[in-house]
């Protein structure tokens, strides 16, 4: 006979910035040259955006709700219609470093592009640290499977203990092709291991058609892959050879952190910053879907695997 004691698990607790960051870069589509920044904000105020180059215009929740379209890019709506573009990078770092709360003000219509990856914005909030707040995180616990299509491309959301991302490309291309990628835990090791260096591409074909839109404005091998029918035309060429259907599980991330913490798997094929709207969207519009969870043990367990105290030994 033996004893054994259990610790009472604690919740996994919010998290914020412990000091303001920043930035300044241009926009992949816009082409214009802004300022960012990633400051703390309290418990429960989750990540906000702020157009600093708009004073006085209302703040933009990073909720789905805010989301006014999808073309290339995600972007956020405020109440007074400013809006701020391309957020999706930077909310792949904040996913993987479990920030629920924090300001980011951009001095301009669009988050910087920096290397067209998530690296980078990683790398600040590295340097700016991480702090635990005094309430619960609040997790999205998916509870049922919900699936979106557009074509012969979908993008589907089931339940599982952790958050994890399961993605295919297929490009009638001699350079992509079928590509897939399964994170079954996507935290800040495997997602700096596996995704966050992983950065946007296009083809050159289709470059005058995207400037003739209004888009791929600020575009450049320094921020893009840039596929020819053949080669890339980067000089350093690819960090994978299969970094494109990387970048796309990191959108995901990206996109899907709009709901917040998330405990489900998202399995994609072909999806994009549409579907990954559309699924969220889908999935809330379903009660029976999901339900809020503050203390899930799989989220305890994520939660405690994040370094939140690497940073702190430098004051
Ligand atoms: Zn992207």
């Amino acid at each position: 006979m033996s004893l054994s004691f259990q610790l009472a698990p604690e919740p996994p607790l919010q998290r914020s910035l412990k000091t303001a960051i920043g930035c300044v870069g241009v926009g992949l589509h816009s082409g214009v040259k802004s300022a960012l920044s990633l400051r703390p904000a309290p418990a429960d105020t989750g990540i906000v955006f702020v157009r600093e180059d708009l004073p006085g215009t209302a703040p933009i929740p990073a909720t789905v709700g805010h989301v006014a379209d999808t073309t290339r890019c995600t972007q956020l709506k405020g109440a007074d219609g400013a809006a701020v573009n391309t957020v999706e990078h930077v909310m792949a770092a904040l996913a993987a470093w479990g920030i629920d709360n924090a300001i980011i003000t951009v001095a301009g219509p669009e988050v910087p592009a920096l290397d067209g990856s998530a690296r980078d914005f990683g790398f600040l909030i590295g340097c700016a640290g991480v702090v635990e707040q005094d309430q619960p995180r609040r997790f999205v616990e998916v509870l049922k499977p919900v699936t979106v299509h557009h074509g012969d491309r979908w993008a589907r959301l089931v339940p599982h203990a952790a958050f994890a991302v399961d993605m295919t490309i297929d490009f009638d291309h001699p350079l992509i092709g079928v590509q897939h990628i399964a994170l079954p835990r996507v935290d800040l090791a495997s997602f700096n291991r596996e995704l966050a260096a992983a950065r946007t591409f296009g083809f050159a074909e289709d470059v005058v058609d995207l400037r003739a839109k209004g888009l791929a404005l600020g575009g450049s091998l320094d921020n893009a892959v840039v596929v020819a029918h053949d080669h890339v035309l980067n000089p350093g060429g690819l960090r994978w050879p299969d970094e494109f259907v990387r970048h796309k599980a990191l959108d995901a991330v990206g996109d899907l952190y709009l709901a917040g913490p998330l405990l489900g798997r998202v399995e994609a094929k072909g999806s994009g910053h549409m579907l990954h709207v559309k699924l969220l969207r889908e999935l809330f519009a379903d009660p029976a879907a999901w339900r809020y969870a503050d203390f899930p043990e799989a989220a305890a367990t994520v939660t405690r695997s994040l370094p939140v105290m690497a940073q702190q030994g430098a004051d």
